[in-house]
């Protein structure tokens, strides 16, 4: 249970696996708002961009105009995390987009990392790993399901786990990014820690 008065997050809520972020945070205390539109985003801490599908996901933001108003948010004091494909929204830039996409794909650019889309295989080579993430006691159970990697980490962006040599958690500032999904496992220790950084309980790096 988190102390004080409860943290409002959203939780972007265009595709993919939002309920069951929302379902941990509401397990934490949250109050938790899904957001499709720029205007829900009014009076909230922080903001989890969910695992799904990164293409699918960049194109409803544009028809939805979220990327402003999620920089703007960011901007604003506002604390992000994204898991899996909501990682590859945050990154500095994008390799392994499809070639309908001219091998480009569009991010906020909030995180200083590149991100290989499915670095690890395809849909087949999902697995379950334990991982030692910096900060936390025992190992985390963690859900790779055609996860990316995060490669080209800048300077002022800290890794906090890896695996098979890869960077797979990462934080710069109030912005997390998870290759994988801790939204599927039992293990809240992460979801508290990004509440943390929504009530600005965790230091900034
Ligand atoms: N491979 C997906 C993408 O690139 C991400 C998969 C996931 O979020 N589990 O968007």
């Amino acid at each position: 249970m988190v102390t004080g008065a409860a943290p409002r997050v959203g939780v972007l809520a265009l595709q993919g696996a939002f309920r069951e972020h929302r379902h941990r945070l509401e397990s934490l205390g949250a109050r938790v708002t899904e957001v499709r539109l720029p205007t829900d985003l009014a009076g909230l801490g922080g903001l989890i961009l969910p695992g799904g599908e990164s293409t699918t996901m960049a194109r409803l933001m544009d028809e939805y105009d979220l990327w402003d108003p999620m920089r703007d948010f960011h901007a604003s004091g506002g604390a992000l995390w994204g898991t899996c494909a909501g990682a590859i929204l945050l990154a500095r830039e994008v390799e392994g987009a499809p070639p309908q996409f001219g091998g480009r794909q569009r991010s906020l650019g909030l995180l200083d990392l590149t991100v290989r889309r499915n670095a690890f295989g395809r849909q087949v080579d999902s697995f379950q790993t334990s991982l030692d993430v910096r900060g936390l006691g025992a190992p985390f159970p963690a859900v790779f399901i055609r996860a990316p990697a995060f490669t080209g980490v800048g300077e002022g962006t800290a890794v906090l786990a890896t695996h098979a040599g890869a960077a797979v958690l990462a934080r710069q500032g109030r912005v997390l990014a998870s290759a994988f999904h801790p939204e599927l496992t039992g293990d809240a220790r992460l979801h508290r820690l990004f509440l943390g950084l929504v009530q600005e309980a965790v230091p900034a790096l």
